[in-house]
C-alpha cells in the first residue's frame, strides 16, 4: 500500500501543470481503489464553488461545467465538514444532489474526502460505485492517506500553475503579468530586476531551463563530462581496494552504463533538436529513466533509479565544473539571484554591484544566508515555495522584502509604482544621513549604545559608514563558510585583525566558532536528525579544544596593541561549559603570553540563547564580564519553532509575550549582579523591538548595519518614559499579533512608522 501511495505521488508531484496532475490522479486511484468512478472537484476561491475538474468514469464532457457551491451536494457537504463522508446509498442522503449530465446516476455508493493545505480547502476527493455497500475502513483510510499527501503537491501545481499560465496558448510570448508569490520577508528593501537561476550543487532538480548559446560547444562539453565522470568512477572503485568482487563489479556496471550509446546519444539528440543546454538535456533524460524504472515492481530493478540518479548527478558536477558555472553567467546589471535552496556561498558569486535581490524557495527569513543578506542590504525573500525556479532564468521581476512578495512579468504599472516607493526609500535613507554622527539618545537624554553585527569585512566597512558604535557580534563562523578547509592561525589572526582595526578603539565582540544547527562546513560534515538540538556551537568547539584553543589564540594576537577584542560563547546552556571555556581561554592567553606577545585580557561574555541559560542569567552574569541575548535562537528553542522551516515561519515571533517575559527575566537578573546585558539577535533591529528592549533595561543593542540608523531615529523621537508606557501596555498582552500591532500603533505615534518600511504597496 505505502509503495502505491509513494507511486502516486511521485506521479502526480512529476506531472507538468496542475490538469495533468488531477487526469494521473484520478486515473491512478481509481485503479488502486478498483472502483468505477474517481473524481476530483477543485474549489474556486472566487466564484465559491467545487467545480469537477478531472474524472475517470464520470462523463468527460461534464468536466469544467458542473460545480456545487460550498455545503451544496455531498461535494459540497464534505468540503464544509472537513470530513470523509462513506455512504452505500448515496441518492438517500439528503444533501444528495444530482449533478445532470454526468452519468453519476447509475452509481449508488459515494466517498469522498476533503484535500485540505494548511488548513485551506482545496477541492474534494470522490469515488463512487454501483454495487449499494460502504467502502471499507481500510479504503477510507487509503483516500484519507492519498488526499492528506496530495494536498501539498496540488497546491504546489495551482500556485507555479498561476505563475507559467498564459492566457492566450497561441501568441506564446504574452504571459500573464503581475502574478504574486509569497515567501518570507527576510531582508527588507525593494528591487526590479532580471533572474538568474542558480544551482548550489549538483542537483539535477535544481538545473533551470535554458537555451544552448552554441549547440556544438554544448554537445562538446556534455562529452568531457562523460569522459570527467568515467574517470572518477574508475578512481573510486579502484581506491576501494577492499571491496569484495561483486561490490567491485558494481563499479564496472556504472561505467557501462556511461559507455551505453543509449543515454549519452539521447542527451546529444536533445541539445541538438531543442536547441538546450547539456544540463537541461541531461537532467530531462535523466528523469524520464528514474520515472521509467521507479514504476517497476521488482524492487531490484526499482533501485537502478537511485544509480541513475547518481550517475546524473555525477556527470552533472562535471559539466558544473568545466563550464565553471559561475564565471560562464553573464550577470545582468540589476540581478535577482534565485535558487531552489539559496546558500551563504551563492552571495558572492555575483558582482556586488550588480546584486539587486535574493530569493530563495526553500529556507526562512531567520535563515544564516538571510542575516548575511540583510547584513549586505539586499531584499531577500526565503521560502517562496511556490515559486517554478526551473522556469524562471532571464525573466522580469519585482522583489518586495518588506512584506515577502515577489511579482513575476511586471506590468507597466506596477513597475511604475514600485519605483516611486524605491525612491521614496532613497529619500528616507538620505534623511537618515543627518542623524549619522548623533548619539543613540531619547528626547530625555536616555542613552543607548547601538553596536552592528559583522561577519564579512564589506559589513564592517558599511557599518562605519552607519555610524555604528562598535560590534556587539562578529559571527566568525561566516569567514570558515567561505573556504574549503579550516582557516589556519595566521589566516584567522589576519581576518581578525581587520575586523578590529576598522574599528579601534571601540570593541568588537568575537564570537567563537558556532557551526551545527543550520550552518554547515563543507569540509567538517555534520549528519544528525535534529541538528539544532545537537552538535552545535560551543558544544563542538569544546570537544574539539584544537580547533578552540587555535581560534582563540588568531583573536588574541590580532588584538596586539589595539586591545579592543571581546570574546562571546554561543549556545552555553550550562555553567560547566563556560567553566571550561574560561579555561581554555585563559590557556590560550598564557600561550601567547609565553610567545612574547602581549596582549590584554579580553572582557569575555556568554550568548543567551536557550531555555536554561535564562534560567542560569544570575549564576552565568557572575562568572563573566557580560551577557548577550541571542533573541534569533532564543525565541527558536522557548517556541519550539524550527528558525528554518517556512511550514512554521507564522508562528516563529520574537514579539511572543513569552520571549518578552524571558528578555525581561535575562536584563533584570544581569543588572542584579551588574552584568552589562545586550541583544544581539535580529528583534534588536527591529524599530519597534528596539523600543521596549530599551524600556526594558537593555543599554546596548547589537544590530544589521542598516538598521542602525532607523533603530536610532526611532530612539531619538521618543523619551524613556513613553517607552516604558509602551512596555507595560504590551506586556499585558497575550498574543504576538496583538503586540505587533500595538507597538505599530505606538510608533505611529512618533511619527516614526515609517522605519518599519513601506506598507502601502
Ligand atoms: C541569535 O541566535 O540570536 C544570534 C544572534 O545568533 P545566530 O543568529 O548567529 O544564531
Ligand atoms: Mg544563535
Amino acid at each position: 500500500m505505502l509503495n502505491l501511495l509513494r507511486q502516486i505521488v511521485q506521479e502526480v508531484n512529476n506531472a507538468g501543470d496542475l490538469d495533468a496532475a488531477l487526469g494521473i490522479l484520478v486515473d491512478r486511484v481509481q485503479q488502486a481503489m478498483n472502483t468505477e468512478v474517481c473524481s476530483v472537484y477543485v474549489y474556486n476561491a472566487k466564484t465559491k464553488r467545487h467545480i469537477l475538474r478531472a474524472t475517470k468514469g464520470l462523463n468527460a464532457a461534464s468536466v469544467g461545467k458542473v460545480s456545487l457551491s460550498n455545503n451544496e451536494g455531498l461535494v459540497g457537504f464534505v468540503a464544509a465538514r472537513e470530513e470523509p463522508i462513506n455512504l452505500d446509498d448515496a441518492s438517500k442522503h439528503p444533501k444528495y444532489h444530482f449533478l445532470s449530465g454526468t452519468g453519476e446516476e447509475k452509481f449508488n455508493s459515494f466517498l469522498g474526502v476533503p484535500i485540505i493545505n494548511q488548513k485551506r480547502i482545496l477541492g474534494v476527493l470522490v469515488v463512487q460505485q454501483s454495487d449499494r455497500r460502504k467502502f471499507d475502513e481500510s479504503e477510507e483510510a487509503f483516500m484519507v492517506t492519498m488526499s492528506a499527501q496530495l494536498a501539498g503537491v496540488l497546491a504546489h501545481a495551482e500556485a507555479t500553475g498561476q505563475v507559467l499560465e498564459r492566457p492566450d496558448q497561441f501568441k506564446k510570448k504574452k504571459v500573464k503579468q503581475d502574478v504574486v508569490v509569497k515567501g518570507a520577508a527576510a531582508a527588507p528593501g525593494i528591487a526590479i530586476g532580471t533572474v538568474v537561476v542558480l544551482s548550489p550543487t549538483a542537483d539535477l532538480y535544481d538545473v533551470p531551463d535554458r537555451t544552448a548559446q552554441n549547440v556544438d560547444d554544448e554537445i562538446l562539453r556534455f562529452k568531457h563530462a562523460i569522459d570527467g565522470a568515467r574517470m572518477q568512477i574508475k578512481q573510486v572503485g579502484e581506491a576501494l581496494k577492499d571491496l569484495r568482487p561483486e561490490e567491485q563489479a558494481l563499479f564496472d556496471v556504472y561505467i557501462r552504463m556511461l559507455d551505453d550509446d543509449a543515454l549519452g546519444s539521447e542527451v546529444t539528440r536533445r541539445i541538438k533538436e531543442n536547441n538546450q543546454w547539456a544540463q537541461g538535456a541531461l537532467r530531462d533524460v535523466i528523469f524520464e529513466y528514474v520515472a521509467h524504472f521507479d514504476k517497476m515492481d521488482d524492487a531490484y530493478l526499482r533501485e537502478r533509479a537511485t544509480d541513475i540518479k547518481d550517475l546524473g548527478a555525477r556527470v552533472l558536477a562535471q559539466l558544473q565544473d568545466t563550464i565553471e558555472l559561475v564565471s560562464d553567467v553573464d550577470f545582468p546589471e540589476h540581478t535577482i539571484l534565485v535558487s531552489e535552496e539559496l546558500t551563504p556561498s551563492m552571495l558572492g558569486e555575483v558582482p556586488e554591484n550588480k546584486l539587486v535581490a535574493l530569493v530563495s524557495a526553500k529556507g526562512s527569513a531567520n535563515s544564516h544566508v538571510a542575516i548575511l543578506a540583510r547584513a549586505m542590504g539586499i531584499p531577500t525573500i526565503m521560502g517562496a515555495v511556490d515559486l517554478p525556479v526551473k522556469q524562471m532564468d532571464g525573466i522580469k521581476l519585482v522583489v518586495d522584502g518588506y512584506r515577502g512578495h515577489l511579482y513575476t512579468h511586471p506590468s507597466p504599472r506596477m513597475l511604475e509604482q514600485f519605483q516611486a516607493i524605491v525612491e521614496e526609500e532613497k529619500a528616507l535613507v538620505q534623511g537618515l544621513e543627518a542623524i549619522k554622527e548623533l548619539p543613540a539618545q531619547t528626547t530625555d537624554g536616555h542613552r543607548l549604545k547601538l553596536l552592528v553585527n559583522t561577519g564579512l569585512i564589506t559589513d564592517a566597512y558599511r557599518s562605519l559608514d552607519k555610524g555604528a558604535e562598535g560590534v556587539g557580534l562578529y559571527r566568525t563562523e561566516v569567514p570558515f563558510m567561505m573556504r574549503d578547509r579550516f582557516p589556519s592561525e595566521t589566516e584567522q589572526a589576519n581576518i581578525y585583525r581587520s575586523q578590529l582595526e576598522a574599528f579601534a578603539p571601540q570593541p568588537v565582540t568575537m564570537r567563537t566558532l558556532d557551526i551545527g544547527g543550520d550552518k554547515a562546513l563543507s569540509y567538517f560534515p555534520i549528519e544528525e536528525d535534529n541538528p539544532f538540538l545537537g552538535w552545535r556551537g560551543i558544544r563542538v568547539t569544546l570537544d574539539h579544544p584544537e580547533i578552540f584553543l587555535l581560534q582563540v589564540r588568531a583573536m588574541l594576537k590580532a588584538s596586539h596593541g589595539l586591545n579592543n577584542l571581546k570574546i562571546m560563547l554561543p549556545m552555553i546552556t550550562s555553567t560547566s561549559e563556560v567553566e571550561e571555556a574560561l579555561h581554555f581561554i585563559y590557556r590560550a592567553y598564557q600561550e601567547v603570553i609565553e610567545e612574547g606577545i602581549e596582549v590584554e585580557m579580553p572582557e569575555v561574555g556568554v550568548m543567551i540563547e536557550v531555555p536554561a541559560a535564562v534560567y542560569q542569567a544570575k549564576q552565568l552574569a557572575s562568572m563573566v564580564d557580560f551577557l548577550s541575548v541571542g533573541s534569533n535562537d532564543l525565541t527558536q528553542y522557548l517556541l519550539a519553532v524550527d528558525r528554518n522551516n517556512p511550514r512554521v515561519a507564522g508562528l516563529y515571533d520574537s514579539f511572543h509575550p513569552s520571549v518578552l517575559a524571558a528578555l525581561q527575566h535575562i536584563v533584570n537578573a544581569g543588572k542584579s549582579e551588574n552584568c552589562p546585558v545586550s541583544v544581539c539577535g535580529e528583534m534588536a533591529g527591529n524599530p519597534a523591538g528596539a523600543l521596549i528592549l530599551m524600556a526594558m533595561g537593555y543599554d546596548m543593542l547589537s544590530m544589521n548595519a542598516t538598521n542602525v540608523p532607523r533603530v536610532k531615529s526611532v530612539l531619538r523621537s521618543t523619551d524613556l518614559i513613553y517607552a516604558q508606557e509602551v512596555l507595560s501596555d504590551v506586556m499585558q498582552l497575550d498574543s504576538a499579533q496583538v503586540i505587533g500591532s500595538t507597538l505599530e500603533l505606538a510608533l505611529n505615534k512618533l511619527g516614526q512608522s515609517r522605519m518599519l518600511g513601506p506598507r502601502a504597496t
